[in-house]
This record gives C-alpha cells, structure tokens and sequence, in this order.
C-alpha cells in the first residue's frame, strides 16, 4: 500500500479523470452529415453540451463546418454567443422568456417560439427594432411537451399579418420514439410533421434528432439535430451503432482492504461479504455521475478486469471487489476505468437502468478534463 503511482490529473486533486476526444466528435460529425446530406446537420449543445463543455464542443463542430447550434435555455445561449463567430446561428428551444425579448434580439439569438403568445411577443419586439427578426416555429406532432397545435400552424398561416416581420427559417417538430427505429409512433409524427410543413410551403423543416437522422429521410427535414450521437451514444436500436466513442472516464483507488465473511460493506449495509473478499475504495461517486442505481450493479474495469460495485454508491467514493486480481495488483492511485475501452456509455447506462443522454448530463464538474 505504500506504493503511489501519480498522474498528471492525480496531482491536481481531482478525484477523476474526463477526456473528451474532439476528434472523435469531429468524425461523428462527419458521419452525420454525410447521412443525412442533402438535409444540414446542426448540434444539439444543451446542458453544457451533455455535460463535455458547450464552449469547447461547439468551437470543434464550428470548424468541421457546422453553422446551427441549439441550446434549451435563453442563458445557455447567452454565453455561446461571444464564443462562436456571427454566422453561427444559436436557438433557443426552451422559448422566447418574457423580458428577454430586446435582448434576445439585440444578441441575435434565434428563438424557437412555441406558442401564440410568443410569436405575438417577438412580432412586437421585431416592430420595435424595425426590422425583420429571425425565428424558428416549433409545432407538437405527438409529444405534447413544446411547441403549437396543428389548429394554431393553421390560424398562423391563414392570418400573414401574425408572422409580421418574423423571418421563419425553419419549421421544427420533434420525435418522442426515434430511439426505437420500429415504434409506430414515429411514421404517425412523420405525417403530422408533413402535414404542417404542407401549412407553411417554402418554409423548410427541422426533424430529425440523432435517432431521426438515422432512421431514413422523412425524419429528417432540411436540418436535422442530433445531440447525443455526436457524443458518442447510440442513435436508435438497430443493429448497428454508427458512433465512435467520445468520453472516457476513469477514478483512482484510494484505499484497499480484506474483509472476512460477514462484513457489511457501505451505508445501510446492503451488501454482506460472503466469504472473504478484497475490496477497494474508488475516488468517484454519485456527485461525480456514478449514479446510485449503479449500486451492486454497475462496474469499474481495471486492465480489462470487472471490479463490480458492491454495496451502496456513497457521494464521493465507491466500493468494488477487487478480488478477481491479483493480491497487491492495486495499490493506492491505481487508475480504474468507468467509462472507456472495456466498458461502454451504453452499458453504463445499461448496468444503471437509465439512458445514456443521462449518465452524460450526471458527470459533474470536479473531473480534470482533457480535450484531445
Ligand atoms: C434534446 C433535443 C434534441 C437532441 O436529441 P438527441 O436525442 O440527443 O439527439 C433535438 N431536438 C430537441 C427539440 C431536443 O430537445
């Protein structure tokens, strides 16, 4: 135990390890865009672009030639705008928030405008600016989360004077089911979708999420908008996943023991050694996205060795049984995989019964980051 091995990323006092390979994200990029092609790809950057850093993201998807960013909250795009160069649009898909309006325009940040009601504010501040104002129209075609009614697409284009001095670029809609490539649902907002678009002829369309932009030419629209596949997560559930990698993640072991059969390991005691195990204290827990589902469940791999979690997740440590390696293989600081080439995003998430979009947005900030 006397032993220290130390990284880089150990010195610095944090308790794990984040890379994000931005070329990685380049090439699924990439591999978007010639998918989709003739359709434009934007990149889906909410949520401090699922938790890998909006800025640093968006400035490597800018220069593979990406021109479209979306973000979910009038702040978040607040700070992207002086990132990125003028001819990057940035939307807001949350909304137009009331008092943002003078703004949202001066900063030129397109809004996604979801109701009547928004529309009517923008059309005020577009007349109070006295120039046209760029927007984006969002319509619900089976969510029933944001966006307008079909009867409200109908009462917009039959009245030109409510879209006065709105310049629309794009009619959006988004799918609830892309995940799943043969769910009904989506052929069903597929043709609410290209009912609307009939609404609004000229006006061209944004479909298509990363599962969208996979799951053939229908759900894609003009501009598809994929979040989660440039990340590196799985688009939909066909055979296939298109994607390469992204994020690795690794802790550090802080502390090792033995225990005899019979010892209790972690809060509320819900894991009992059985006979006598080797156990080690990994440096990452729940506020660093080791999500507590995970609890006796989930895994850190350790040269290609399963070390499973036993016992409950604690906030900033986690317990896994080492006992399949060999005595004394880990010391103090030894490095043990999360996220990386043994185990998966998708079976993190798998292992947590949740989705990768969460295991991404659950990564908190006290990693050492790197971006290759
Ligand atoms: C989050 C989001 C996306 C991106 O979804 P992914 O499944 O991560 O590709 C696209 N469009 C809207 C409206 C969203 O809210």
């Amino acid at each position: 135990m006397d032993m220290v091995s130390s990284t880089e990323w150990q010195k610095t006092g944090a308790p794990g390890y984040l890379s994000v390979d931005l070329s990685a994200l380049k090439r699924n990029y990439r591999r978007i865009v010639s998918t989709v092609s003739p359709a434009r790809a934007a990149a889906v950057v909410k949520a401090d672009a699922y938790g890998l850093g909006a800025e640093k993201v968006s400035s490597a998807l800018y220069q593979e030639g990406c021109r479209d960013f979306f973000v979910a909250q009038y702040g978040e795009a607040v700070t992207l705008r002086p990132v990125l160069s003028k001819d990057a649009a940035i939307y807001v898909l949350n909304g137009l928030q009331p008092g943002s309006e003078t703004d949202c325009a001066l900063r030129g940040i397109i809004p996604v405008l979801n109701s009547l009601e928004q529309v009517a504010r923008w059309r005020a501040a577009a007349t109070l600016s006295g120039r046209k104002l760029p927007a984006l129209l969002q319509f619900d075609t089976g969510m029933s989360r944001l966006g307008m009614s079909v009867e409200e697409a109908e009462a917009l284009a039959a009245n030109a004077q409510l879209l006065e001095n709105i310049d629309v670029r794009y009619i959006m809609s988004h799918l609830a089911c892309a995940d799943e490539a043969d769910d009904v649902h989506n052929g069903l907002q597929a043709e609410q979708m290209r009912l609307i678009a009939d609404i609004f002829p000229g006006i061209p369309v944004s479909f298509g999420n990363s599962g969208g932009s996979f799951l053939g030419e229908k759900f894609r629209g003009a501009m598809v908008r994929p979040g989660i596949a440039l990340y590196g997560g799985r688009p939909t559930d066909m055979l296939e996943h298109p994607m390469e990698p992204v994020v690795r993640i690794e802790g550090s072991v802080v502390q090792t023991r033995t225990v005899p059969a019979g010892t209790a390991v972690g809060y509320s005691a819900t894991y009992i050694a059985q006979e006598e195990r080797r156990l080690a204290a990994v440096s990452l827990g729940y506020a660093d996205g080791i999500l507590r589902s995970l609890s006796s469940k989930g895994a850190f791999v350790y040269q290609g060795v399963r070390l499973p979690i036993v016992g409950r997740v604690s906030m900033d440590s986690t317990i896994v049984d080492v006992s399949d390696l060999p005595e004394g293989a880990l010391k103090l600081g030894s490095r043990v995989e999360f996220i990386g080439d043994h185990q998966t995003l998708e079976d993190v998430a798998e292992q947590a019964g949740t989705i990768s979009w969460e295991i991404l947005t659950s990564i908190g900030n006290r990693y050492y980051r790197q971006y290759i």
